[in-house]
This record gives structure tokens, C-alpha cells and sequence, in this order.
């Protein structure tokens, strides 16, 4: 699906993603969105896709009790219904189109469980010979420390077609086909190349982040991170994404995000 942004106001013009940035674009979107309530009044909105979009970081922690209550297991691994069944459904296309092979490795963390995974990434690097504190600098670019971690949230899965989680997977058949094709399915890849200064985490091609539908294709068509899109919307706070059945609404309410589909 080919997702094409309109201005609101006039929905005749079209924002070239090239020609615009991102927020530039949406900045647009939003002055023409603002004044036309009559489109507002009409738009019903569908149950909240909000806790899709949840950022965790170092900066926004999650609680040590926290636990998804819809968890399911997907080859023996642990992770939210949401997200295993486009799991499920992303791995019949790739095999559909001959990949074999992608395996899940990882997927819901609880806090204990990410605090041991962290505990040991510090170990290995004081076993290298650096000082307590210089090891955790270095574990936290590759590992989350507890709370941090999205993988408590159930939503992100480390994927793998021999067992390892390293930068080699980029250039595997699947790893080639999840950069072009996941956000069909509501994935991203949550870490990518080039974005470290913004997520503070190396990039990782086998680490993807279940957002849902239309998201992941906004993110993946603008090239921008989790972080960024959560802060536009928190500046911007609504704004139309196009495509060729109709258009999808989101909105921000407080903290919640609201994703409306509209058939033509
Ligand atoms: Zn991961």
C-alpha cells in the first residue's frame, strides 16, 4: 500500500515527501486541520490503538509490575496477541514468497527477566576490562536497562534465522525483506541505521517493534523513529494519512493516540 499525504485544508494538494520534511508536511496538515470542524464532528472514532504506540525508554520507564494482560505464545515465546497474529501473518507472506526460516528469539520480557539480561550484557563487558560504571555506559547502548526495555511491553520481537542476534541479519534474505516489508504488517524496525542519536540504542536489524497499521507505514514512508512520531504528535496532535481506499485520522487526546479509518 502506497500511503500518500494530503493537506487537509486542501485536499487537492500534495506534500512530495522529497520536497518537504516530515514535520514541515504535517505542520501544513495541521493549520488546515484545525479549523475544519465539520470533519472533526463527523469522524467517529474507533477503539483506541493507543497502547500500540506506547514509547519506552530510558527517558519513559515502565513500571516493574507492568505486564500485558493478552499474552499468547508464538513458537514457545511469550508476546501479546496483537502482535502475534501479524507475526503469524508476516511470516506466511514471506513464505509465500520463498523465506524460510525467521525465527522468533525473544520476544515479552518481564522486569526481572530484562534486569538478568542487562546484569549479564555488564558482566561480559567488565570481563572485557572496563570499571563498573564505564561497562553499564556500554551495555545500555545495546541492552536496555530494566524498565526501559520495550520488550516488557510484549510488542517487540528479536528475530533470527540462525539463533544470532547480530548486524549480519541486515543482510540475510529476510533481513532484507522485514526493511521493505514489515510496516505492511504493523512492524518496524525500531532501532534503525542512522537514527542512534535519537533511539540512544545501536542499530539493530533484527529488533522490530509492533505499532500497527497505519503507523508503521507512516513511519516507514517518512523515515523517522518512534520517538519522533510520538513527538509530533504531542505538538501537533492530529493530522490525515491518505491512501487509495481512503484516509486514516489520527489524533492525540491527551496521552492517547486515536486512529479512525474513512472508506471513500
Ligand atoms: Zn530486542
Amino acid at each position: 500500500m502506497v500511503l500518500i499525504i494530503f493537506s487537509l485544508g486542501a485536499p487537492g494538494a500534495v506534500f512530495a515527501e522529497t520536497a518537504h520534511g516530515f514535520e514541515d508536511t504535517c505542520r501544513l496538515r495541521h493549520k488546515a486541520s484545525v479549523s475544519d470542524e465539520g470533519l472533526e464532528n463527523s469522524v467517529r472514532f474507533a477503539a483506541s490503538d493507543s497502547d500500540f504506540l506506547h514509547l519506552v525508554n530510558r527517558e519513559n520507564l515502565l513500571p516493574a509490575d507492568y505486564r500485558p494482560d493478552d499474552l499468547v505464545r508464538f513458537q514457545g515465546i511469550e508476546l501479546r496477541e496483537p502482535a502475534r497474529d501479524a507475526f503469524g501473518e508476516m511470516l506466511e507472506a514471506m513464505e509465500s514468497e520463498g523465506i524460510y526460516g525467521l525465527r522468533l528469539q525473544s520476544a515479552y520480557r518481564c522486569f526481572t527477566h530484562q534486569r538478568a539480561v542487562f546484569e549479564d550484557k555488564v558482566r561480559l563487558t567488565m570481563a572485557k576490562g572496563h570499571g563498573r560504571e564505564e561497562a553499564t555506559q556500554i551495555a545500555s547502548q545495546s541492552v536496555q536497562p530494566p524498565g526501559a526495555s520495550e520488550h516488557q511491553l510484549g510488542l517487540a520481537l528479536d528475530v533470527s534465522i540462525n539463533g544470532q542476534l547480530t548486524g549480519a541479519f541486515a543482510h540475510t534474505e529476510a533481513g532484507k525483506w522485514l526493511a521493505e516489508n514489515c510496516h505492511y504488517f504493523g512492524f518496524i524496525v525500531r532501532y534503525p541505521q542512522g537514527k542512534s542519536d535519537v533511539t540512544r540504542i545501536i542499530y539493530e536489524p533484527w529488533h522490530l517493534r509492533f505499532v500497527g497499521v497505519p503507523h508503521a507505514q507512516i513511519l516507514y514512508e517518512n523515515g523517522i523513529t518512534l520517538e519522533e512520531y510520538r513527538g509530533f504528535l504531542a505538538r501537533h496532535y492530529m493530522y490525515v494519512v491518505w491512501d487509495r481506499d481512503g484516509y486514516f485520522l489520527v489524533q492525540l487526546w491527551g496521552d492517547d493516540v486515536r486512529v479512525e479509518k474513512k472508506q471513500n
